[in-house]
């Protein structure tokens, strides 16, 4: 290979993060570009010969980072936050230039070992009890996948990865009308097929699946011939936070022999708040949970926390052991490829253990319960403002509202708040999104960045209502 100054560019590139970092606040949240404008000003093919560093890091600056969304800006408020302290990077880079693939125990013991112990810590510091085990999956799309294949083969007996879904039993899977998409496409990927997950309706305060309606969609399926298999249950749901009644849910899951999953991809960071707990009251009877650590507790993606009541029926489900995957000569060990879908695994119990032992927990409750009251008190803003509307009430740090000027119908709303976010994303100081609720546009806030301060979350009720009311 061709000869690169290695500690130059290392170098160069610490110093360039940290400058990035400090410069968040001058960048537009999401680039101004439209589609194509990155992709055409590059070669159509791969060069022949090597180009220089100094070259190729030109053209990051000038053609790579003008089209980048910055997910660590202090005015990012869209989506959901995927928010990475600077140890998570320093963790990353170690890892980086480790680069191992921790598959098995023997292909990094300290990898496995690590990954074991830092998801301890993290199971007592959101109080999930002591009989749950956890691993590291890359997202919470594969947890939630690895939990439908379980639920599958255990209502199959163990049999559907052999004989595939010929047999009669045709499953259901069951989750309220606010679940994400992943757990639509665990359905898809695993055979059972989206006609087979029955979608229950949400009602009260927090949009929680109608436990009534639960149990009678089950009857009704048993009554029909069909196979119920398990329960998806929400924790603070992507749209506006949607929660089921964990406790309720699991009650019937626990009376009908179902197998209960619960995700709690972002909310679950939250945990770390004893406060918090109310919202997810009942987990320790779940069969499985998902939470994020790469959502809102610094530790940059991929690092999703997958905890298992019995992991026995997991490794039941994916473990596959040809001779060269063997480990001779040693026991009392995991090999963590056996509780997910890939068999690669990256590092990444690294920048967990770090993340834990820079800040500690108390740190991270401080940084979790800021976002949430900050949120809070600008969601009481527009709320008393004449011109604005809650339209979906807080849930930790997020919550939905719409700009009603006086004079304007119902009609008119969806096309005055898209153009108002537009508005607000152009402008580039701040980032939001929007959802849908029974045909109702809005506009989506939550805060979950490490940089953002409560002068920032004040700043963006300042940027919403001077563009509502002065558009551009
Ligand atoms: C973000 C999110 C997911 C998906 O998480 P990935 O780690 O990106 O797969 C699933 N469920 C909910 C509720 C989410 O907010």
């Amino acid at each position: 290979m061709t000869a690169i100054d290695f500690v130059h560019w290392s170098n160069k590139f610490a110093i360039w993060a940290d400058n990035y970092r400090k410069t968040l606040r001058s960048r537009p949240v999401r680039p101004n570009v439209q589609p194509g404008d990155i992709s055409s000003q590059l070669p159509v093919s791969a060069p022949e010969t090597p180009e220089s560093m100094e070259n190729i890091f030109k053209d990051f600056e000038d053609k790579i980072l003008p089209g980048i969304t910055h997910w660590q800006h202090p005015g990012f408020f869209a989506y959901f936050p995927a928010n990475a302290t600077p140890v998570s990077i320093l963790a990353e880079q170690l890892c980086n230039a480790i680069a191992a693939q921790c598959m098995l125990w023997q292909t990094s013991p300290a990898a496995t070992e690590l990954e074991t112990v830092t998801l301890d810590w993290l199971r007592q510091a959101v109080g999930l009890p002591a009989k749950f085990t956890g691993v590291i999956q890359d997202s919470a799309s594969s947890a939630t996948l690895a939990a439908v294949l379980t639920m599958r083969e255990r209502a199959l007996a163990w049999q559907g990865n052999t004989e595939g879904l010929q047999s009669n039993k045709q499953i259901r899977i069951y989750a309220s009308d606010k679940a994400h998409t992943s757990i639509d496409r665990a359905i898809w990927i695993s055979g059972i097929g989206s006609d087979n997950l029955v979608r229950i309706p949400v009602n009260g305060e927090l949009g929680s699946m109608d436990i009534d309606d639960l149990k009678d969609a089950i009857n009704k399926d048993r009554e029909a011939g069909f196979t119920p298999a398990g329960i998806i249950a929400n924790v603070g749901a992507t749209s506006i936070g949607s929660t089921d009644q964990i406790k309720d849910v699991a009650t019937v899951a626990g009376s009908e022999n179902l197998y209960l999953h619960v995700d709690a991809a972002w909310a679950g960071s939250a945990m770390i708040c004893p406060e918090f707990r109310h919202l997810w009251a009942g987990v320790e009877k779940a069969d499985s949970v998902v939470f994020n650590p790469h959502k809102w507790l610094g530790v940059q993606f991929d690092c999703s926390a997958h905890y298992i009541r019995e992991p026995e029926a997991l490794v039941k489900t994916l473990a596959i052991q040809p001779e060269y995957l063997k480990t001779h000569g040693k026991d009392g060990f995991v090999n963590y490829s056996e509780w997910s879908v890939p068999l690669g695994r990256r590092f990444r119990a690294l920048k967990l253990w770090f993340v834990l032992r820079a800040y500690g927990l108390e740190h991270l409750r401080t940084m979790i319960r800021n976002h949430v009251s900050w949120s809070m008190n600008l969601a009481n803003r527009l709320d008393s403002e004449p011109d604005f509307e809650l339209t979906s009430k807080p849930v930790l740090s997020l919550f939905a509202f719409r700009y009603v000027p006086k004079g304007t119908i119902e009609a008119e709303l969806e096309d005055i708040n898209q153009k108002l976010l537009n508005n607000i994303n152009d402008d580039g100081r701040i980032y939001l999104t929007q959802t849908k609720i029974g045909g109702m546009f809005m506009i989506r806030f939550q805060a979950g960045s490490v940089e953002t301060t409560e002068a920032d979350v004040k700043l963006a009720g300042d940027i919403i209502c001077e563009l509502a009311r002065n558009p551009v």
